[in-house]
């Protein structure tokens, strides 16, 4: 990102402070936290340590740092080394990322950047440059609608996992959108909060359905009633559509006639593929890493987050009426615009609105569009003087 952009976008998080810094909860235990930040162009800090709530708003209002992180962890000395810090517990997280869903509409809106060459397209990223030949190829990722609802369907999974087969009602399970294309989930005050790394991963295993062996379907007739995973795949198999293609020929329509058809007419690689798509239809897209990891810090509900702009926002209401693409705006109510040369973008959809997709032309853009297309790097700031910026004037007044 070019100075003349960051600096615009550094304005923009510390206007949101200013005014929104106030949203910013104290996470329980606050003195037990470790907490870290990103300042813009900079490296990050970690291990620091807050009493209490005012200091960290007094942080985030003079820095306007680019991330600000919370550990989900206690420690008894969170501000020491990580080995010294005394680990007390943590909250279970789970991670659900847009991206990795791999939706098809990936390969409309997604954009490949040579590193050779520096050709710019949609679409999936190939093997090399057509242009250059070059193999230095990143991968940009967007996120439409589909993408967002994607992994709102994935997080009703995970909250069915934690009611049905972990005894965790919703109640007990905190759901933030991250404030770039996914969701984070958070168990707090369970019996959870003591597990170690390695009964994590177990957890992980079991939503990933990690191990889930065939012989479920062959040897050990599951029932729909079943609880846990055998339950689940009952209940799958028996409200597959007529038309299914595992069973369309075989017209095996009732479940009896379809666990036969399984045991005795399929291939042993026809189970094994089927049950890789029982699997994948049931399983719960979590980044494993995440969940397992006992020392991270994760960005804090209510910043922003310096890829999108947007904020990582609870959802406090019933997830199915949650729209992340409006209500994670930051300055939202806001009638000021930003002149931005686009680069490659594809269409968006943000604060109730579609736009684009652009290539390589200027525009004039709601500010929180401009700031969204300069943080994922698709566009720049336009205009030379600081007197142009559209946040020039300071902020003044708290709503
Ligand atoms: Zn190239
Ligand atoms: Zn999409």
């Amino acid at each position: 990102m070019d100075e003349h952009s960051t600096q615009m976008i550094q304005r923009y998080f510390k206007e949101y402070y200013f005014r929104f810094g106030s949203r910013i909860k104290a996470p329980s235990e606050i003195e037990h936290r470790e907490f870290g930040y990103l300042p813009f162009g900079g490296m990050m800090t970690r291990h620091l340590a807050f009493k209490d709530l005012g200091d960290l708003r007094a942080l985030l209002v003079k820095e306007a740092p680019a991330g600000f992180y919370c550990s989900n962890s206690t420690y008894e000395d969170p501000s020491a080394e990580m080995h010294l810090k005394g680990w007390k517990k943590a909250e279970l997280i789970f991670d659900i990322d847009a991206d990795a869903l791999n939706q098809p509409c990936k390969k409309v809106h997604d954009v490949w950047l040579c590193k050779g060459c520096g050709r710019k397209e949609f679409g999936l990223r190939p093997e090399t440059c057509p242009s250059c030949k070059s193999n230095r190829l990143l991968e940009l990722p967007w996120a439409c609608r589909q993408c967002v609802e994607a992994a709102k369907k994935e997080t009703f999974k995970l909250l069915d996992f934690l009611e049905f087969d972990f005894g965790i009602t919703s109640s007990g399970a905190k759901i933030y959108f991250s404030g770039n294309a996914g969701y984070h989930i958070s168990v707090e005050k369970s019996a959870f909060e003591n597990l170690d790394t390695h009964a994590r991963a177990d957890l992980a295993d079991y939503l990933s359905g990690r191990g889930l062996s065939a012989g479920v379907l062959t040897s050990r007739r599951p029932a729909a009633g079943d609880p846990g995973w055998r339950g689940r795949v009952a209940r799958y198999i028996r409200d597959l559509p007529e038309d299914d293609p595992a069973f369309a020929k075989s017209q095996a329509f009732s479940y009896e006639k379809r666990l036969f058809e399984i045991a005795n007419e399929f291939s042993t690689k026809q189970i094994d593929s089927f049950m890789g798509r029982v699997i994948s239809d049931n399983c719960v897209h979590i980044d494993s890493m995440v969940t397992t990891d006992i020392h991270r810090i994760f960005r804090m509900p209510e910043t922003l987050n310096n890829k999108t702009g947007l904020v990582k926002r609870e959802c406090e209401k019933d997830l199915s009426g949650f729209d992340p693409l409006i209500e994670a705006v930051a300055l939202k109510e806001d009638d000021r615009n930003a002149e931005v040369f686009v680069d490659l973008s594809p269409k968006i959809e943000l604060g109730g609105d579609s736009y684009g997709p652009y290539k390589s032309e200027a525009k004039n853009l709601p500010l929180f569009v401009a700031v969204y297309l300069i943080t994922k790097g698709a566009a720049k700031l336009l205009g030379n003087s600081n007197e142009k910026l559209p946040l020039a004037r300071e902020p003044s007044k708290s709503p």
